[in-house]
């Protein structure tokens, strides 16, 4: 016997979900699932923390594999974090924040001490 069933609530998750999905395809993003092999992600992962290059990838191992661990493990390094003005360390952090990944330049961060200086400047 059929019953007639209202459809269940959407769980305020669902929405989140839908929400962040929606956001991310109107900046240009597509969901995708990629297979990735385990040795090879972690071989990358550990290279990438220790600070190594990336490259050259070593033989036998899955390159996407290997790149998105290398990415990963370079991210999570502590660095130091310095004012890009004064060059004074403001402490450590994980690279992923603080540095691009491939060429381990510090993104532009200027401590309290330096902003005002700045905007001053700019006037
Ligand atoms: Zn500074």
């Amino acid at each position: 016997m059929k019953t007639k069933q209202t459809p269940p609530e959407r769980s305020a998750v669902s929405i989140r979900q839908q929400r962040y999905r929606q956001q991310m395809e109107e900046a240009g993003f597509r969901r995708a699932t990629l297979w990735l092999h385990q040795n090879s992600k972690q071989q990358g992962f550990e290279r990438g923390l220790r600070g190594e290059s990336f490259s050259p990838v070593p033989e036998g191992l899955d390159q996407l594999s290997y790149c998105t661990g290398w990415l990963l493990g370079a991210g999570e390094q502590q660095m130091p974090i310095f004012c890009t003005c004064c060059q004074n360390q403001l402490g450590h952090g994980v690279a992923r924040d603080y540095y691009d990944l491939f060429t381990m330049r510090p993104y532009e961060l200027s401590c309290d001490e330096c902003v005002p200086l700045i905007k001053a400047e700019k006037k």
